[in-house]
């Protein structure tokens, strides 16, 4: 067995096959609200990796820098090793979630520009948002590195929201994560049924781990759904 250097929620990572790699492996676990709730749902790494690598390859092939180096096998991927920037970026195109309850906004209230939110990445504290002028003031990442993240991260949202329309499905919000790399920040982590909400286009009906955190049912049915509709619109 190989020597898991670090465990995450829903991630084992492993050497990579040099310095400059790390092997990312998903695990079936799921888990919400800051780790209070916890599930192992067999099957959920393998979808979400393969969810994932069909959104970063399609990211990769429209010019978004990523750490994605090759797909290993069914849940595995070897990515480039990069710092990982402790600042989660978080894209909205619609009400939902967080950003409802805190404002008291309806699920499904469409918003008049898209909103980016910055929020700390820190279980302990529960990822609070964070703004600008905190961010840099603790060293987090320097305004530079918050501009290029901003515009890559509306840069993705403008390409996701198109090819999750293709597939009829709704790009509610998501969650991105970038890190350092050889003088370049590049588009790390998951892009996932975890990470995102996605909503069908016609019924509503939620496809994401909102199913899991409000125990709406047949979770993985909704990560199947969302696969299968990207492996018919894209390539
Ligand atoms: N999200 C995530 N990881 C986090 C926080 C949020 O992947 O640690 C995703 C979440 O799945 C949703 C979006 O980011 O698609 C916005 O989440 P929100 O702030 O509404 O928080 P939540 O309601 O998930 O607590």
């Amino acid at each position: 067995m190989q020597e898991v250097l670090y465990e995450g929620k829903s991630k084992l990572i492993f050497r990579g096959e040099d310095d400059a790699s790390i092997l990312i492996r998903y695990k079936d676990t799921a888990t919400a609200f800051n780790g209070e709730k916890k599930e192992e749902l067999a099957g959920k790494g393998r979808l979400n990796a393969e969810i994932s690598n069909i959104i970063f390859a399609y990211l990769a092939e429209n010019g978004v820098k990523t750490h994605l180096i090759r797909v290993v096998d069914e849940t595995s991927v070897l990515v480039r090793k990069a710092e990982i920037i402790m600042v989660e970026v978080i894209i909205r195109n619609v009400a939902a979630g967080s950003f409802s309850k805190k404002y008291g906004v309806p699920e499904g209230t469409e918003l008049k520009n898209t909103i980016v939110e910055f929020s700390l990445k820190n279980d302990a504290l529960g990822d609070p948002m964070i703004n600008e002028s905190q961010i840099t003031a603790l060293g987090l990442a320097t305004k530079d590195d918050l501009e290029e993240m901003t515009s890559q991260a509306l840069r993705i949202n403008r390409l996701l929201c198109e090819l999750f329309e293709k597939a009829g499905i709704r790009l509610v919000d998501f969650k991105l994560e970038f890190g350092r790399a050889g003088g370049e920040i590049l588009l790390c982590d998951e892009i996932s049924p975890d990470s995102c909400r996605l909503w069908d286009m016609d019924t509503g009906k939620k496809l994401d781990k909102d199913r899991f955190r409000h125990d709406l049912g047949d979770v993985l049915e909704g990560y199947r759904d969302v696969l299968r509709r990207l492996k018919n619109n894209v390539g």
